[in-house]
């Protein structure tokens, strides 16, 4: 066994070796950036607005900077459990105040991609995890559950994949999230599409019950997440922390994953 000391250099070397990949597992900032569309009565987020304060002119003539304007869950964002009224009473539940530690663990990536192909509302059940363990090992202590659906590689339309009865988009069966949530110790789950819930979660009993069950056990979300196909199943380590807005219910954030090449 390495001491810590020794850990950390071999990290670090190995990062500059190329022995271990940094992926990025975030999607561009910009006013296309999609983001989630509630039906009224509900208030929706602005999109994602850059405004110029000065560029090397007379406003400014050495420097280049911008304003932003965006709504706390924009393009690749982390879910606070705050962000649901399940969660509002858990101590440390908001961007500012969660340990750092719980931004940083293994990630599992469960590959669901051909499914959400041939459905585009396949819903995780609690067989395919169980299935998933029986290959990879039980989900470690401390783990972001990745759900990889290429999700990621849809455009425009096709990413909302919306019908008159609203979004078709895969997400977790009501029955699998309380299995996860309770079950196996994760800091949260992680998602290609709009948000952790599957477009049609609005009509499942519990409604939402990704946000309703995960942020009710204290455990955070990651949407809009993209390059799960460059993951193995188990051992890469998702580094995920949030702007440390005071009492944020989320911001949008740098995924990154260390990857063994
Ligand atoms: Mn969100």
């Amino acid at each position: 066994m390495s001491t810590p000391v020794e850990t950390l250099a071999q990290l670090a070397a190995g990062i500059v070796s190329g022995r271990i990949r940094v992926v990025d597992l975030t999607v561009p900032l910009e006013p296309a950036t999609p983001i989630i569309n509630l039906p009224p009565p509900f208030a929706n987020s602005k999109p994602f607005a850059l405004q110029e304060i000065s560029r090397y002119d007379e406003r400014g003539p050495g420097w280049y900077w911008n304003n932003i304007e965006c709504g706390e869950h924009t393009g690749t964002h982390f879910d606070a459990p705050v962000h649901w009224v399940t969660g509002k009473d858990h101590p440390n539940n908001a961007t500012h105040n969660i340990p750092v530690d719980r931004f940083v663990g293994p990630a599992c990536v469960i590959d669901v991609a051909d499914r959400a192909k041939a459905d585009p509302d396949f819903l995780l059940t609690q067989p395919v995890i169980e299935e998933w363990e029986k290959k990879h090992g039980r989900i470690p202590s401390h783990a972001w559950v990745l759900i990889r659906t290429d999700w990621s590689q849809r455009k425009g339309a096709q990413y909302f994949n919306a019908r008159e009865d609203g979004p078709h988009t895969p997400g977790f069966d009501p029955k699998c999230v309380p299995f996860l949530a309770k079950e196996r110790d994760i800091l949260g789950v992680g998602v290609e599409t709009v948000g952790t819930d599957a477009g049609q979660a609005y009509r499942f009993d519990p409604a939402f019950p990704c946000h309703t069950i995960m942020h009710g056990s204290n455990k955070f979300g990651l949407a809009s997440l993209t390059n799960l196909n460059q993951l193995p199943p188990t051992g890469a380590v998702v580094v995920a922390p949030p702007l440390k807005i005071v009492n944020g219910s989320g911001s949008p954030l740098r995924v990154l994953a260390l990857v063994p090449a």
